[in-house]
């Protein structure tokens, strides 16, 4: 497949036309970004790590009933994927408190939810990715009610499915974030699944193993990358 012209540049990814109009390359960089890019940095080899332990989680949901994007990894920082038109938003799953939702209510980090918590923000770094209801998304018309229904159903699968393998793994999932868009009509999950968009916390010890490492200057954050991808790929 050839790569052709580059179509979109985020913080951490690149999408690049191919020869086929419904399938883009997605390159992954080491460039990291947190608090809506007002702190930058590189995390070497972050691109390498993201794009084998999204294949692997992308390949794990699927066998969950989860419609991906994914199409193959091609090389150490590239993989297909089938072209979307994403929904503006941002669904998160929590399994405990941290980050936004423990500043947001003033809780303390590492509370177990009685239930697992489904949130979404518009998706614009300008305003700081601001939290909307259902409603809202209705309202606005980013959303069908299937779609959301999809996306809600899909979600659920993505954190059922994560939190099982990584348990395994020695990990706990604390939160995570999925992107989802339209394909031929129907929803797909995108973007990528990896440190970058979950916390992963160590279930002996609480270590942060995940983007927090960098986002709060922790320290190893090229050590953690590089565990989480040996403990998921099996290497
Ligand atoms: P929080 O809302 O607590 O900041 O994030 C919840 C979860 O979603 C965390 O696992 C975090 O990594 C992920 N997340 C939320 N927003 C973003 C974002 O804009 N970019 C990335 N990479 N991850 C995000």
């Amino acid at each position: 497949m050839k790569k052709g012209k580059q179509i979109y540049e985020g913080k951490a990814k690149i999408l690049y036309q191919t020869d086929n109009p419904d399938i883009l390359l997605q390159y992954f960089k080491d460039d990291a970004t947190a608090f809506n890019a007002q702190k930058r940095g590189t995390i070497v080899n972050k691109g390498i790590v993201n794009n084998k332990v999204s294949e692997v989680l992308f390949k794990l949901v699927e066998g969950e009933g989860v419609k991906t994007h994914f199409l193959e990894r091609i090389s150490d920082r590239e993989m297909l994927v089938k072209r979307l038109e994403i929904l503006p938003l941002e669904v998160i799953m929590r399994n405990r408190v941290a980050g936004t939702m423990a500043k947001r209510y003033g809780l303390e980090e590492g509370i177990v939810l009685k239930q697992p918590v489904i949130e979404f923000s518009y998706k614009k770094d300008e305003l700081g990715d601001p939290m909307v209801s259902i409603p809202h998304i209705l309202a606005l018309e980013w959303a069908t009610q299937a779609e959301i229904d999809k996306v809600v159903d899909y979600s659920n699968r993505v954190n059922r499915a994560l939190s099982r393998f990584f348990d395994d793994k020695g990990l706990i999932l604390v939160d995570f974030k999925l992107e989802f868009g339209r394909h031929k009509g129907e929803i797909l999950l995108g973007d990528e699944i990896c440190q970058d968009t979950m916390r992963l916390w160590d279930k002996k010890t609480m270590k942060k193993m995940d983007k927090d490492r960098f986002r709060r200057d922790l320290g190893g954050v090229e050590e953690a990358y590089q565990e989480v991808c040996r403990l998921v790929c099996g290497e």
